[in-house]
Formats: C-alpha cells, structure tokens, sequence
C-alpha cells in the first residue's frame, strides 16, 4: 500500500476514534464523582505509553525522518485487511462507548452510581472496548510500513490489557458480587462464549 495513504487512513481512523468518539465521554464521565479507586503506577505508564504509541510514535513517523531506517514495505492486501479492522475497531469502540454510558473511566475506578452494564454489545463479551483497542492496534501494524510505528501501539497495549484485565475483573467482583460472578458465565472476554 502506498505509504502517504496509510499515513493518511491511519490518522482519520485514531483521530476520528479518540477525537470524535471518545472526548465527549471523557467530559461527561469528569462531571461523575469517583467512590473507590484502583489506579496503580505501571497502569498508569502503560496507558501513557499507548498514547504514544498511538499517536506521537506515527507522528514522529509522518514528520521527521528519525524512524525512516525502520521502513518497509506492506503487501496491498494486508493494508487494506488493515483498513477493514480498522473500521469495524472504530465500531466497536463507539458503541462500547455508547453503551457504558458515564460507568466508563480510562482507568480502573467506580464512580457514583456505578452500575453493571449488561446488555448492549456487554450482553455477550465483558470486555468490548478493549477488543476494539486490540483491533485498532493490530490495524495500525498492518497499515503502517515503519517497524517502530507499526507497532508502537500493540506492544504497550498487549501489557496494559494482560496487567489490567484480571484486576479489573476482581474489582468488578468485589463491587457487584453475585451479579458480576453471573455475568463472568454468560460472557466471554473479547469474543462471545460459544458454549453455554
Ligand atoms: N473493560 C471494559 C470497560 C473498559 S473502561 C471494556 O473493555 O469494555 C474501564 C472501566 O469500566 C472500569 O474501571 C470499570 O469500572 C468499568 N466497567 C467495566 N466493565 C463494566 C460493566 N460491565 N459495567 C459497568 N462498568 C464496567
């Protein structure tokens, strides 16, 4: 795939999912007071460093020559795979969005009011925002041609998740008991449970 179009599908895609989707959540969920938080400091750095991954790596990538000695090329029918997971990512994450409503928070925390959202795209999978962050990740190594900024966003997001995802699933226990014990055997983490 031509580099200067993967640079340009890549930006519309994060841009439209963290600028669009995504920052009218982050308003809505600062005016929800906070009641127990679990923020912890290797959270905390992996989180930044997806935002880095995902956004100043690729700009570095786009502007300055500094990752040039990193490039490649990609096969058209990987990029273009690439495009399509990157689409339905950014579906997902909007509706994830949609659906959490103000229970969602960029880090581990129960707010005022929290209540167990199971239904929606969560009646079947107890983690789809996360699934569309793998998405958007694994679309941005197959779209951009650059070794470094190709996977400056999977790396650090494969830790966050695999650090975060058992604590969050404890935490959510603690807090809704029986229902969240329920909820864990209907559903399965990224993709829906198959089998009963
Ligand atoms: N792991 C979920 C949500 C990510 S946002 C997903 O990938 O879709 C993280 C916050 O969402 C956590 O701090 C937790 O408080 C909240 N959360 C996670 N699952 C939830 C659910 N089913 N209902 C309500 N809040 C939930």
């Amino acid at each position: 795939m031509d580099p200067l179009v993967a640079k340009i599908i890549y930006f519309i895609g994060y841009w439209f999912a963290n600028f669009v989707i995504r920052a009218p959540h982050i308003k809505a969920h600062q005016r929800v007071p906070v009641r127990s938080n679990r923020k912890t400091r290797p959270d905390r750095l992996l989180f930044l460093a997806v935002g880095l991954g995902g956004f100043l790596v690729p700009l570095l990538y786009v502007f300055t020559p500094v990752l040039s000695f990193a490039n490649y090329s990609i096969p058209l029918w990987i990029g273009v795979g690439g495009v399509v997971i990157l689409l339905i990512g950014d579906w997902i994450f909007w509706k994830s969005h949609k659906d959490l409503g103000t229970n969602w928070s960029p880090t581990l925390e129960i707010r005022e009011g929290h209540r167990l959202v199971a239904e929606g795209i969560y009646a079947r999978i107890r983690h789809p925002m996360y699934l569309s962050i793998w998405l958007l990740v694994i679309a941005q190594a197959m779209i951009l041609p650059n070794g470094v900024a190709g996977f400056s966003g999977l790396i650090p997001f494969g830790a966050l998740y695999f650090l975060r995802v058992g604590q969050e699933e404890r935490m959510m226990i603690e807090e809704f008991g029986a229902d969240y014990e329920q909820y864990l055997k209907k559903t399965g983490r990224l993709l829906p449970k198959l089998l009963p």
